[in-house]
C-alpha cells in the first residue's frame, strides 16, 4: 500500500489516512484498533470492494487499483460468512469456480480437497442452516481456499462464534496459514487473537497507523 487514502465524500475526513505499508509474502498480518478506525475499509480496498480515493495497492508486482475483485489474487472471508442459504455446502464451495467456468472434475477435486483440509467432508450435502456456527465458518473458509489465492483477507471471521469455538478456530487458522503457505491479512478488535496469531500487528486509530510491530513489542511497550 502506497500512500493510501479513503474519503467517503469529497470534503470528508479520511477514514484511511496515508497508509504506507509493505506486507511480506506469507506473513500473518493482523490489523487491530477500535470500531470505526478504518480496518474493514482497508481490507475492502485491497479486495477491490471499495474505491480508492488516493494512493496505490500492489499485489506482488501488480498495481490492482482498477482490477475487478475476481481478477485479484485474493480471497476474502467475512464475519457473517456470506453463504448462499439455498445451496448445499458443496455448491457453496464450488460456486466461485463455476463462475470461472473451470472444468467440472477440477472443481470437484478442489472442493473435496478443501473439505478434507477443513474436516467438513461429511457435510457436503447439507444446507448452511443445518450446520453449527463453526461448521459454517469452515464452509466460508472453504470458499476462499478453493480459489487458491496468494492472499487471504479475513474481516473478524471468528467474532460470531462462542468463546470455546473461537479458541479452537484460532488454532486451526494458525495451522491453516502454515499449510497453505499464503499471506493472511486479518482484522480483529480482539487482542488475544492478535497476540496469538500475528507475525506483525498494525495498530490503527482514527484512520491512522499508530504502530507496526511484533505482538511481543506491541503488547509490552508502554
Ligand atoms: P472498522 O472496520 O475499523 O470498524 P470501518 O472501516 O468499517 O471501520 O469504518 C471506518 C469509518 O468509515 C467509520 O467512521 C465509518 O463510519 C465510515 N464508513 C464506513 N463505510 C462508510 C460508507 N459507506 N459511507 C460513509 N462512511 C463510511
Ligand atoms: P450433474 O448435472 O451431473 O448432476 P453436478 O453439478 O450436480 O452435475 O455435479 C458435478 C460433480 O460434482 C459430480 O461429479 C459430483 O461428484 C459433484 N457433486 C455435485 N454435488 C455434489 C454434492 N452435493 N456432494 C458431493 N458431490 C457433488
Amino acid at each position: 500500500m502506497q500512500h493510501l487514502y479513503k474519503r467517503y465524500g469529497k470534503d470528508k475526513q479520511a477514514v484511511v489516512n496515508d497508509f504506507h505499508l509493505d506486507i511480506k509474502d506469507k506473513e500473518f498480518l493482523v490489523f487491530v484498533g477500535p470500531s470505526g478506525c478504518g480496518k474493514s475499509t482497508t481490507l475492502r480496498m485491497i479486495a477491490g470492494l471499495e474505491d480508492i480515493s488516493e494512493g496505490e495497492v500492489y499485489i506482488g508486482e501488480q498495481l490492482v487499483n482498477h482490477l475487478p475483485p475476481k481478477d485479484r489474487d485474493i480471497a476474502m472471508v467475512f464475519q457473517n460468512y456470506a453463504l448462499y442459504p439455498n445451496m448445499s455446502v458443496y455448491e457453496n464451495i464450488a460456486f466461485g469456480l463455476r463462475l470461472r467456468k473451470q472444468p467440472r472434475h477440477e472443481i470437484d477435486l478442489a472442493v473435496r480437497r478443501a473439505a478434507r483440509v477443513l474436516e467438513i467432508e461429511p457435510y457436503l450435502n447439507r444446507k448452511p442452516k443445518e450446520l453449527s456456527g463453526g461448521q459454517r465458518q469452515r464452509v466460508a473458509l472453504g470458499r476462499a481456499i478453493v480459489r487458491e489465492p496468494s492472499v487471504f483477507l479475513m474481516d473478524e471471521p471468528l467474532s460470531n462464534l462462542d468463546a470455546k469455538l473461537r479458541v479452537q478456530m484460532r488454532m486451526e487458522l494458525i495451522k491453516l496459514h502454515k499449510t497453505l503457505g499464503a499471506t493472511f491479512i486479518y482484522v480483529t478488535h480482539d487482542q488475544i487473537e492478535a497476540m496469538t496469531m500475528a507475525d506483525r500487528i498494525v495498530v490503527m486509530k482514527d484512520g491512522v497507523i499508530q504502530q507496526i510491530d511484533t505482538p511481543e513489542t506491541v503488547y509490552t511497550s508502554p
